[in-house]
């Protein structure tokens, strides 16, 4: 059996970030980075924008150097997956029979895609998105291809319909709400997104289902259904149609889980075993700006979880309390969202989508929840970001942020 300080399972972003976070407190104890992929840790977001479209290279999506592990003392065990963890006896024990002691633990296990059951949904040309892998076989098959549908209308397919439309695929979306981005975007931003793929020659179909996938071995029709059932030919098919949680491990440990799924951490991300930690997908923790536990599923949860989790496994403690934040790009938009878009009602509009600087604020049950905002000033970044800290409520703060001659500042209490 070999000993480590600290061990750490999940080799996305929350794992790596874990690893420097116990470095920039403890530069000596033994590190062991465990991860399933047979790839040192690596990030995900370009794997779906330049990595996809073949304008950036795995430079741009692995974390670190090569030699950034040895050089900082982390053995990195890729390739291999923890089966078991025991929170009484402090052992993971790995597929490679190996069994690994700890005094400290994160997981960080994240999640994998998840693929629609329907028929035909393992046809040589279906594809998900999550690894390295997944975006070269899109990429490569997307080489011989004319015809794509994507399933999902969120991120993902937002972001992987815009990437094959840019390599030249004709796109289709089949998705069954009623619009882009439902949950998060008001009815006109969906307006403008669909607007804005039409123009970029993706055709949508909203309200629509994939029902059945079909071809010899490889896909070549699906049939969709709607009101307007039928049949479309294609070359590929991606579903981005949500992930699961990897969570079988803190089950199996007996591990608190929270309501929805994730594992239940505390301010300082620790679970309900007092070394073991979690962080990134399936942290759910208790939010200090909305008084709730909250579980996010984006790369900068992730990157400042794993540093936070990290620094307090190294004898820090101290809470995690970072705005929850996003981003995404669509063809040549980009946006960036600040708080938690879960549940709104209400919004307040800052700017104007024409002239591609605007700001959403978000609202529920008249407090503030949240900002999406693209193209803004930069002077108005962090004052956004302290006006959804403080969450002021709508009738104080409606009127006046239209007013572009009300500076955000003067809105902060
Ligand atoms: C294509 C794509 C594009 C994205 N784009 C954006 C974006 O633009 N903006 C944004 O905010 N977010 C984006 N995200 C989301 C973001 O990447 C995730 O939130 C982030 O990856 C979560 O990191 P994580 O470390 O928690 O988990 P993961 O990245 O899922 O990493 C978990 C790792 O743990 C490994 N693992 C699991 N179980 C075990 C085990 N038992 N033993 C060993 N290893 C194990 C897994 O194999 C995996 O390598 C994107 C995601 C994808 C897939």
């Amino acid at each position: 059996m070999e000993t480590y300080k600290y061990v750490i399972i999940g080799g996305g972003l929350a794992g790596q970030r874990g690893a420097d976070g116990i470095r920039k407190v403890d530069s000596e104890g033994s590190i062991a980075l465990v991860t399933a992929e047979p790839h040192a840790p690596y990030q995900r977001p370009p794997l779906s924008k330049g990595y996809l479209r073949g304008e950036e290279g795995l430079d741009k999506v692995y974390l670190k150097e090569e030699a950034y592990y040895a050089q900082n003392g982390i053995e990195l065990v890729s390739g291999v997956r923890a089966n078991e963890v025991d929170p009484a006896a402090r052992r993971v024990t790995l597929d490679d029979k190996r069994t690994l002691r700890y005094e400290k633990l994160l997981l960080a296990t994240g999640g994998h895609a998840w693929r629609l059951p329907i028929a035909g949904n393992n046809l040589l040309g279906v594809f998900t998105l999550r690894t390295i892998e997944d975006a070269n076989a899109i990429r490569e098959t997307a080489q011989g291809s004319k015809r794509a549908l994507v399933v999902g209308g969120s991120f993902i397919g937002c972001e992987v319909a815009s990437s094959l439309a840019q390599l030249g695929l004709g796109v289709t979306m089949v998705f069954p709400e009623s619009r882009l981005l439902e949950p998060i975007a008001p009815p006109e931003l969906s307006a403008w997104l669909h607007a804005m793929y039409e123009g970029n020659e993706v055709h949508i179909l909203s309200g629509h289902t994939p029902e059945h996938l079909g071809g010899h071995r490889k896909v070549d029709h699906v049939t969709i259904r709607g009101d307007d059932s039928h049949l479309l030919e294609v070359d590929l098919v991606v579903m981005g149609v949500g992930i699961r949680l990897n969570t079988e491990l803190a089950r199996s440990a007996g591990l608190e889980m929270a309501e929805g799924g994730g594992v239940a951490v505390d301010a300082t991300l620790r679970t309900s075993a007092p070394n073991i930690y979690a962080a990134g997908d399936i942290a759910a923790w208790p939010d200090p700006t909305f008084g709730k536990r909250l579980r996010v599923e984006h790369w900068d949860v992730a990157r400042q979880q794993g540093l936070r989790a990290g620094q307090n496994m190294a004898g820090e403690g101290k809470p995690y309390t970072a705005l929850p934040y996003f981003f995404s790009d669509l063809f040549d938009f980009s946006f960036e969202v600040w708080g938690n878009l879960a549940s709104w009602d209400r919004v307040a509009l800052r700017g104007s989508l024409e002239s591609g600087s605007f700001a959403y604020y978000y609202f529920d049950e008249g407090k503030l929840m949240g900002v999406l905002a693209s193209g803004r000033p930069d002077e108005e970044r962090k004052p956004m970001q302290a006006l959804v800290r403080e969450r002021p409520v709508y009738e104080d703060v409606a009127t006046k942020l239209p007013d572009e001659s009300v500076e955000l500042n003067a809105l902060i209490e």
